[in-house]
């Protein structure tokens, strides 16, 4: 009996994880749009940070493009998407200047950011925006108020050097994939800096990065390692691995398919823990539970910590499209 001789190995497995309502949604968008005006549809940017969920766009037809100008002229009458990070005010903007029919796709988790970061100008507020230099919800989310209007703070330990126009009237928001924990240090940080400083109405951290992290960190003890299934350029992934880590997990690591399970690094581990990242599909989950079970002999204990009902329907122009043929 082979099975008898596999070592046993329990799979500690995060619930929630994966793919949350905004991913979803803006998936769903490049699809209805691929079967409501035929291929090519095109997308600016990846969709969502995660290369499986563009190939299979791919193959249907969806087409990827830095920015609109690569768009070329004799495709100008074709749809494009908008990705769920958000995008700058400019580029809806450019894109009615093109005349291009645009989808857009972002979360309306970040547009609420983006509401957010609006009031508090309207307010006569300086806004400080928490968050990571380069990715695209930042540049978002900056570019929905004038050059010069919004401050971005990556750590604490930048706050003491922070200048602003008026230490008065500041308001903060923050990139929605954070760590909730290294985000609460930051806004202490500004708080004891600038006492007068307003915060949004609500969280901009959401829902899902923040019951994603729960997850791992009610499942990191006493796991000899903890994969996270996610892209290195997906923020709420890359949080989750340190979440781990610094929660009682002896290792942890990002991968992005089966073939990068590093062996040795698995080694004779007999609990190892596992979640995904917001835009990670559930297929690549499977297909890494089913390389560990062709090596070990596998128990799932699924690590349940929030039920999660959020659902983010599409625009209306799109929901009446009928889904046959799949
Ligand atoms: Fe929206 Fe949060 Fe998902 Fe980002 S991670 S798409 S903000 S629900």
């Amino acid at each position: 009996n082979v099975h008898a001789t596999k070592p046993p190995l329990t799979i500690r497995l995060c619930e929630p994880r994966g793919f949350c309502a905004g991913v979803d949604r803006a998936i769903q968008i490049v699809v209805l749009a691929l079967k409501k005006h035929g291929a090519p549809v095109y997308v600016r940017h990846e969709i969502v940070h995660n290369k499986f969920v563009v190939e299979a766009l791919r193959e249907r037809g969806a087409v990827f493009v830095k920015e609109l100008g690569d768009i070329p002229p004799e495709h100008t009458d074709r749809p494009v998407v908008f990705s769920a990070h958000g995008v700058p005010k400019s580029v809806p903007a450019d894109a009615e200047a093109r005349n291009l029919l645009y989808l857009d796709a972002t979360c309306p988790l970040v547009s609420k950011v983006h509401k957010q970061a609006m009031r508090h100008q309207r307010l006569g507020r300086h806004v400080l925006l928490v968050g990571h230099a380069g990715h695209p919800e930042v540049v978002g989310t900056m570019g929905q108020l004038p050059e010069g209007a919004v401050t971005l703070v990556e750590t604490a330990e930048q706050v003491a050097g922070l200048q602003v126009p008026d230490e008065d009237n500041l308001g903060f928001v923050t990139q929605t994939t954070l760590s909730v924990d290294d985000t609460a240090d930051v806004i202490a940080a500004l708080r004891e800096r600038f006492p007068a400083l307003a915060a949004p109405s609500s969280d901009s951290i959401c829902y899902a990065t923040t019951n994603r992290q729960e997850a791992v960190k009610q499942a990191a003890l006493g796991t000899d390692i903890f994969l996270i299934v996610g892209a290195p350029n997906s923020s709420n992934s890359m949080r989750l691995v340190e979440v781990a880590k610094r929660h009682g997990a002896a290792d942890s690591m990002l991968i992005q398919r089966a073939a990068d399970i590093d062996w040795n690094r698995i080694g004779n581990a007999a609990t190892i823990g596992m979640s995904a990242g917001a835009s990670a599909p559930e297929i690549v989950v499977e297909e890494i539970i089913d390389a560990l079970r062709e090596r070990r002999n596998v128990t799932v204990d699924i690590a349940l910590t929030a039920e999660e009902t959020e659902m983010f329907p599409v625009m209306r122009s799109l929901r009446d499209t009928p889904l046959t043929g799949d």
